[in-house]
């Protein structure tokens, strides 16, 4: 990490301590012109301080934060190039739009014209050119949403950070939002960052995420490869669904290992040149649903219930979710897993039969056991 303009914001080594609490642990990462970056996180991981700092509200314990390659260390909120979107918006009631979005403006003593220019033309690009008169209380919740960005992006600021925004809106909206939020940041091609706790809105919404955990970025990556690739327990089970079995290795090389779960089950794994698993140790193994198929017993074509893992169970429940539905089995050991399966009304599997639980090594994510996930 230099000092280097073509990342609009960089974090190096960043802390935060409240008395003995380390609210954020040398976090250090940088953000490339125009992407949308997520921080996704549990409650209390320490986002909205990572997010204060970023802004200037808070000052950091230790490490450096630069925009556009300088340090605004000791720069105050209004002096630097950064705007927020705070989750319930903060637009001023008392208000129109117009004077909404023009209120910035004024602050920074730009003239009347100039100002009526750049409103009309944010109210343009949000796609809502014909609200300007409208009183707050007008808006939906939607275009409240796009209100707040739009007073944010007249001012034309380097880095615009957005506290969990679609938090206080219904599902529904929620849904329609999170794709509006990508459009927004393409069309003013300037970097977001924005904070969530919901893996649903980082994954859709974002270039790159950075999952937060107690005070420390886990990993940094696309969707994809936090989804297909994760390089923890905590990535794996905090992004997308997953079946977790503890266990010890029995054996490991550098191609993969067998392991024993607690529920006394051998399970295999391959690891693609990973660190070997010591012998011994205990392991958290995740297989997502989509990659278990589930095959009914007796009756089905042997060579699908082919594959390195198996288990043998019987359906408990079916949860029909349109194309991609959900199959829980009970095992022998007790154990509910999870599967994905296509139902289409005929020939469907049904609770009570008895079916076999089939995956191959390559789906099965094995980590040491660090007891934090
Ligand atoms: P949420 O999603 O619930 O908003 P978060 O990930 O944003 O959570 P933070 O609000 O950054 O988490 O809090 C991180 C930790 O720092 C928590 O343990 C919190 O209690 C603590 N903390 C935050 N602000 C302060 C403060 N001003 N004084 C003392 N402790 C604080």
């Amino acid at each position: 990490m230099t000092d280097n303009p073509s990342y609009d914001l960089e974090c190096l080594d960043v802390s935060k301590n409240f008395g003995s609490i380390r609210a954020v642990k040398d976090v250090s990462f940088d953000i490339p012109s125009g992407s949308f970056f997520s921080i996704l996180g549990p409650s209390g991981c320490g986002k909205t301080t990572l997010m204060r700092m970023i802004a200037g509200f808070e000052d950091p314990s230790g490490g450096d934060i630069r925009i556009k390659g300088k340090s605004v260390l000791g720069t105050p909120p209004n002096k630097r190039n950064v705007k927020m979107v705070f989750q319930h918006l903060a637009l001023f009631p008392m208000m129109n739009v117009y004077e909404n979005i023009a209120y910035g403006l004024r602050c920074n003593g730009v003239g009347n014209a100039e100002i009526k220019r750049k409103v009309h033309d944010v109210l343009e690009r949000i796609a809502l050119p014909d609200v300007a008169e409208r009183e707050i209380h007008q808006l939906s919740g939607g275009q409240k949403q796009r209100i707040a960005i739009a007073r944010c992006m007249v001012l034309d600021p380097d880095v615009l950070l957005l506290d969990e925004p679609l938090g206080a809106l219904d599902l529904k909206l929620r849904e329609a939002m999170k794709i509006e939020l990508k459009l927004l940041q393409h069309q003013f091609n300037t970097t977001f960052v924005y904070i969530t706790h919901d893996q649903s809105e980082a994954l859709v919404m974002s270039d790159n995420v950075a999952i937060m955990n107690q005070g420390e970025f886990e990993q940094i990556g696309t969707p994809q490869e936090l989804y297909h690739h994760p390089s923890t327990a905590f990535v794996a089970s905090f992004v997308g669904d997953s079946n977790r079995w503890s266990g010890v290795v029995k054996s490991s090389d550098s191609t993969g290992g067998k392991v024993e779960t607690e529920q006394g089950l051998p399970m295999s794994f391959s690891s693609a040149g990973e660190k070997t698993m010591q012998e011994g140790s205990r392991v958290n193994i995740f297989v997502r649903p989509e990659f278990i198929r589930t095959v009914r017993a007796g009756g089905g074509d042997l060579q699908d219930a082919a594959g390195e893992n198996r288990m043998d169970g019987i359906v408990d429940s079916l949860l029909f979710n349109g194309a991609n539905s959900r199959v829980l089995v009970r095992t022998g050991s007790g154990e509910l897993v999870e599967s994905d399966v296509t139902l289409t009304g005929e020939n469907d599997l049904k609770p009570g039969e008895d079916v076999h639980l089939v995956w191959s090594s390559k789906q099965s994510m094995c980590f040491a056991d660090q007891g934090k996930a």
